[in-house]
């Protein structure tokens, strides 16, 4: 049947919320904050909550509610979000589903902070830095499991691409440009990606260095590219148990650790040239990615709809990892800051159509 619904209690989609903590400069100005979180699964955002001072905002005072599977409030931890957004990935990794990480929200609300950690990457791969994020947490939960598995034989192989104006490109290795999407019998793959076996965490670590590297360097070409571009780490784990009368399981799995492109609205009004391209092409996939993430919520609950995968090189890539058994978590980053709380709203409600 097409309707994939009514598997069982559990969602195949979580959606975790991350409020970052005010950064220096918005302390600075002193505007207070324009979201509270109450409790672990839900926040309120009005104007000027903190801020006894400021006058009241000319219109659009009502608060609005917004609830989810997990909220994060400013003093969660990186490992608070690997908990609630990264672990149960890597279980159903492990059991053979492929899954997706995404990180939402707009350009410095936290997205890169939440996957990746600091820019240094966290402290030369070291576990003692608590600022490394979901990808380098997911790889030590990973090969932790993996090393306790006796008798288990394992490859791990990671690729690192970015998509920028719907293009691919690689991030290890950047002469190789302008990439395809084509099909095949294991699902949707690149030809010419470079593809990198790990065997430690800090061989990933290294990857996730390159590609950021190579991220800067074509940022000096084009203004705050890693805010346009959807920056997509993927690996794949292939696994081969023998149980207890010696038949052997081989289990395959695809996991994606998504970086998305800032959701601000891309204004292509009076833009021109490549600035145009750009603004279309976010604005253009980042709602693809809505509609199908919306459809997939809604199949969940019995109604078929159609799925627009291909109507983006994002979804077109993560199809097979979006949807059926795969297992997907949104983390929406937002700001507290009252001057982003239009921003804020609209990543509360495309979180809130994930549900
Ligand atoms: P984005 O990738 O969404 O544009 P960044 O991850 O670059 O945003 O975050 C913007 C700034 O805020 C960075 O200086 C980052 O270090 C800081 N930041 C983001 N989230 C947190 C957090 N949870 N705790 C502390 N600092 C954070
Ligand atoms: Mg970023």
């Amino acid at each position: 049947a097409a309707v994939a619904g009514g598997d069982g209690a559990d969602s195949n989609i979580r959606v975790v919320l991350r409020v970052r903590p005010p950064i220096k400069r918005e302390l600075a100005k002193g505007d207070g904050t324009c979201v509270q979180v109450l409790g672990s699964q839900a926040v309120r955002v009005a104007p000027q909550l903190s801020s006894a001072a400021a006058a009241p905002a000319a219109g659009g005072t009502e608060p609005h509610m917004f609830s989810f599977d997990h909220v994060a409030g400013e003093s969660a931890d990186q490992e608070c979000i690997f908990q609630e957004a990264g672990s149960l990935i890597v279980d159903n990794c492990l059991a053979g589903y492929n899954g997706c990480i995404f990180a939402y929200g707009q350009t410095g609300s936290g997205k890169t902070f939440t996957m990746m950690g600091t820019e240094e990457g966290g402290g030369a791969g070291g576990r003692a830095d608590a600022s490394r994020g979901l990808i380098q947490r997911v790889f030590e939960d990973l090969f932790g499991r993996l090393a306790k598995g006796r008798g288990a034989k394992y490859v791990l192989e990671c690729s690192f691409l970015e998509i920028y104006n719907e293009t691919i490109n690689d991030l290890i290795e950047p002469s190789r440009s302008n990439l395809q999407v084509r099909e095949s019998a294991e699902g949707p793959f690149v030809p010419g990606l470079s593809i990198h076996a790990v065997q430690r965490v800090e061989d990933v670590v290294a990857l996730l260095r390159t590609g950021q590297a190579n991220r800067r360097v074509a940022e000096t070409n084009t203004n705050e590219r890693s805010s346009r571009s959807h920056s997509v780490f993927t690996c794949w784990l292939q696994s081969k148990t023998v149980d207890a009368s010696g038949s052997p399981t081989t289990r395959r799995a695809r996991l994606h650790l998504v970086d998305l492109a800032g959701s601000e609205r891309q204004k292509a009004s009076g833009a021109q040239g490549e600035r145009l391209k750009e603004a279309t092409a976010i604005n253009s996939s980042l709602s693809v990615l809505g509609n199908v993430i919306m459809r997939l919520a809604d199949r969940q609950q019995g109604r078929a709809r159609h799925i627009p995968y291909r109507d983006s090189r994002l979804t077109y890539l993560l199809q097979d990892s979006l949807g059926g058994n795969s297992k997907t978590c949104l983390v929406a980053n937002v700001s507290p800051a009252p001057v982003n709380l239009g921003e804020t709203l609209s990543t509360l409600r495309f979180a809130d159509q994930a549900k």
